[in-house]
């Protein structure tokens, strides 16, 4: 393909164990999937409906490299989250065939301008600039789910400078993989390159230049970045 203007070639994660890379399509956030973290942002976590936002594709840190801190925030924070992504497109895709729809998962941060979103939701505005800056979406080797399954129990954890401030388990998410999936598949048309970021348990917090960010999910692998 050749464009009119210089233009960069899409974006993609890395694949464990593969040369081939995982091409990237759109990020999917879910908001508010984890009780504990739910409460913590001062909402009660009766399960109301999931509900989501998008991260620009372009804004995805591939595996490790450093991520530099963003305009405009003193309040830049770290959300670790189980990342799925799709293989095999579909709409209105239901709960028990969702797992046939997902190549592999992988470890993602959340990366959040809080005092924008705060605004944002003070406002009611929306929360791209919150979420969807530039470098916002760092995102570990997908692992392929035809090499570990699919997960649906397992420590979630984030350190900061090696101390722990995130940790929880993905058996704790409100809504589960195969029934966000469904529901978001009812909103849009899934699509081979789709990453759905699934939400984050308590303990989120800020992050400055020079910290260290190392964070997994077990069974599924690590993320490591500086902020610089
Ligand atoms: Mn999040």
């Amino acid at each position: 393909m050749s464009y009119v203007i210089p233009f960069d070639e899409n974006p993609s994660a890395a694949v464990e164990g593969e040369e081939a890379r995982y091409p990237i399509r759109r990020i999917f956030c879910v908001g508010r999937n984890y009780a504990d973290h739910a409460r913590e942002m001062g909402h009660d976590p009766d399960r109301e409906p999931p509900f989501f936002f998008l991260k620009p594709a372009w804004s995805i840190v591939a595996a490790s490299a450093d991520v530099p801190y963003p305009s405009r925030t003193s309040d830049l924070h770290h959300e670790i989250e189980l990342v799925v992504a799709i293989g095999e497109g579909g709409s209105d895709i239901a709960a028990g065939d969702a797992l046939s729809h997902i190549y592999g998962y992988a470890v993602g941060v959340d990366l959040t301008r809080r005092d924008l979103q705060g605004e944002a939701k003070k406002m009611g505005r929306p929360w791209d600039t919150g979420k969807g800056f530039d470098a916002s979406a760092p995102v570990g080797p997908v692992v392929p789910a035809a090499k570990i399954g699919h997960p649906d129990a397992g420590r979630i954890w984030l350190d900061v400078n090696g101390k722990t401030t995130q940790d929880g388990d993905i058996n704790q998410l409100i809504w589960n993989v195969p029934e966000v999936i469904a529901d978001l598949s009812t909103l849009f048309r899934l699509e081979p390159g789709d990453l759905i970021f699934t939400g984050t348990p308590a303990g989120v917090g800020p992050l400055q230049r020079g910290d260290k960010v190392t964070g997994g999910v077990d069974g599924i692998g690590e993320i490591t970045f500086a902020v610089v």
